[in-house]
């Protein structure tokens, strides 16, 4: 009886403190080895499931990644988050894509007009920032998981990193409830440590430690499931170090079973509904 009650305390602590169901925004400021704002973790042991690219590989996304329409499905089927990827056109305008090329064209020394009619499967044009986020800013009960893209140089990181946040605000969407933040580059993950800490932002490069990401300030990490296969040590000690963990891109259920008996907070997926009936009551979702 005593554990029950000490195990209904601690996610009753949990509920309470926690602003989207699964990390809790734990204060403001620079961080520092002492006292990293690394958002506490969940203590349901439920995991939050992220669609790849949003909810796109389905005839009504028109199987198109990174679409508004597959964002959409993502939030009406009620997932924990929907990731997506942004660049930095030539003329500065921030798109939604995952290759750092469209049809040849490299985004960075293209300007958007010579990229918007690279249409999408499903004849979307490739949407600005600003346009999905007036999707993203329609549900509060899917996470947006924003991929910042490496950029050719630090300083095309910054503006790009700078732009987000200026689009993210305009939206009212620049809330730690609201979005988190990955990425492959340390310059990205370090600057948002220092400067948005109360933001989830994982690393996802795999090439670094819970301990050596921690005394940067970053608060978690987004490693593709073979490393932590390896590394499977690595989700243990995020959760002693308080830091959120999710993988990618896992659409085998072995592979998910796995991770879930590991502990992972969020799994990334292009088999959203697989993974729903694989966590069965266990899926973490966030309530309105
Ligand atoms: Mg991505």
């Amino acid at each position: 009886m005593k554990r029950i009650l000490i195990s209904i305390a601690l996610l009753a602590t949990a509920v309470l403190t926690s602003g989207c169901g699964i990390f809790t925004k734990t204060g403001t400021g620079s961080p520092s080895t002492d006292s990293v704002k690394a958002p506490a973790v969940d203590m349901s042991g439920k995991t939050g499931i992220v669609a790849h690219r949003g909810f796109w590989n389905c005839r009504e996304a028109g199987f198109s990644q990174n679409s508004i329409a597959a964002l959409r499905l993502a939030q009406e089927n009620g997932f924990w988050g929907s990731e997506f990827d942004v660049h930095l056109t030539g003329d500065g305008v921030v798109i939604v894509n995952h290759d750092n090329s469209i049809n040849g064209k490299l985004i960075w020394n293209t300007p958007y007009s010579d990229l918007k009619n690279e249409l999408l499967k499903n004849g979307e044009h490739r949407p600005t920032l600003d346009e999905y986020l007036v999707q993203g800013a329609k549900s509060k009960t899917t996470m947006l998981v924003l991929e910042i893209k490496k950029q050719k140089d630090a300083e095309h990181e910054d503006m790009l990193l700078d732009k987000c946040v200026a689009a993210l605000k305009k939206h009212h969407l620049f809330k730690p409830d609201r979005v988190m933040f990955i990425s492959f580059s340390l310059h990205v993950c370090q600057r948002i440590a220092k400067e948005y800490p109360e933001f989830v932002n994982q690393y996802l490069n795999g090439d670094k430690s819970p301990e050596d990401l921690q005394k940067d300030g970053i608060n978690g990490i987004d490693y593709q499931y073979a490393l932590l296969g390896v590394k499977s040590s690595y989700i243990k000690r995020c959760q002693d170090l308080k830091m959120s963990t999710n993988v990618w891109t896992v659409d085998a259920e072995n592979i998910m079973k796995k991770m879930i008996a590991n502990g992972v907070n969020s799994i990334t997926t292009n088999e959203p509904l697989t993974l729903r009936e694989v966590l069965g009551d266990n899926e973490l979702k966030i309530s309105k």
